[in-house]
């Protein structure tokens, strides 16, 4: 038993890839998903940080990018989130299947787990991605961007994370302590590597489900894998309790770091994995007008006083359309 609120969910996955440029393109005009923040890795400035999410960045729905370039290519493996899934509306895989034709994205069959439909495919640097096609009820806290993609078959935040691990009981253990709940096992079809899926249960409706499938298969970080993965714990509070639990399982969580659009607490799990707790506020909006997010390159803090230094380290990109688009034409 817990006795804090667990965690709601994934706040964020963060990733790594290429080339910026096709970065952006892949995830705002093919995927369809907003650009809600372009700003720099806190940790390197002289990389961008590029977030992409739903029309408002609700937490959950944000898939982050450091492009690289230098770096070379990952591997999936051992110790990493091997895929991100994410909701699409229930009947709307034909259409993205079509779309993914349209822009010659590499995706595979269809495969049914847990009583869902999944449609696995990969970005331009061969990040593992699928889509889950799920009931949105009418409450949903995500807000769809209507840009690229129609409103009845975008993106509508993650479904989930798959995890894997060369000692899947211990992660497991930790996953109970931050509150997610076991919710079944099943054989894993498709190109996974262990034989069996575990998924379990967070408390909120998005980004819901962390799977884990054993695999002593090794990875390697680099372009088309991810880097972290962030669970919400909406206030200062929930994440002080979950820091201290996770600290009382052995694990060495930092203390809390301000990363100006939420605050973070980091910690490698038993496997490896990168994983950070992360606030619900402030939000992308808190520095931009909701309907001018991701038009600027944003420096928090100490930042801003080095603008020019660091937009001359910056390669050139071109953003897509920021401007809003009314949700009734
Ligand atoms: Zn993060």
């Amino acid at each position: 038993m817990t006795d804090f609120t667990p965690a709601q969910g994934i706040h964020h996955v963060t990733c790594i890839a290429g080339d910026p440029q096709r970065n952006m393109d892949f995830w705002t005009e093919t995927l369809g998903l907003r650009l809600v923040k372009r700003s720099i890795n806190q940790d390197d400035p002289s990389t961008y940080h590029f977030f992409f999410a739903d029309a408002e960045g609700t937490p959950g729905t944000s898939m982050t990018f450091f492009p690289w370039e230098n770096l070379s290519q990952g591997k999936v493996g051992s110790g990493q989130v091997s895929r991100t899934a994410f909701r699409v509306p229930e009947g709307s895989l034909d259409y993205w299947e079509d779309r993914f034709d349209e822009y010659g994205v590499d995706y595979d069959d269809r495969v049914e787990r847990f009583g869902e439909t999944v449609l696995p495919f990969r970005d331009p640097d061969g990040l593992p991605i699928e889509l889950v096609a799920v009931e949105i009820p009418d409450d949903d806290p995500t807000v769809p961007w209507t840009a690229f993609v129609p409103e009845e078959h975008a993106i509508r935040g993650f479904h989930s994370v798959t995890l894997w691990l060369a000692n899947p009981d211990s992660t497991m253990g930790l996953l109970r302590t931050m509150g997610l709940e076991e919710v079944g096992t099943e054989e894993s079809p498709g190109d996974t590597p262990g034989d069996e899926r575990t998924r379990f249960a967070a408390a909120g409706p998005v980004g819901k489900y962390v799977d884990v499938l054993p695999t002593i298969q090794a990875g390697r970080q680099g372009h088309g894998t991810v880097h972290h993965v962030a669970f919400q714990t909406p206030t200062d509070e929930d994440q002080d309790a979950m820091r201290r639990a996770v600290s009382g399982e052995g694990l060495s969580p930092t203390q809390q770091i301000d990363r100006h659009w939420f605050r973070s607490v980091y910690f490698r799990e038993f496997n490896g994995v990168l994983f950070e707790l992360a606030t619900s506020d402030p939000g992308y909006d808190s520095d931009e007008p909701l309907d001018e997010l991701g038009g600027r390159l944003v420096l928090p803090g100490k930042f801003a006083s080095q603008r020019e230094q660091i937009e001359a380290g910056l390669p050139d990109v071109t953003v897509p359309r920021t401007d809003a688009v009314e949700a009734d034409d």
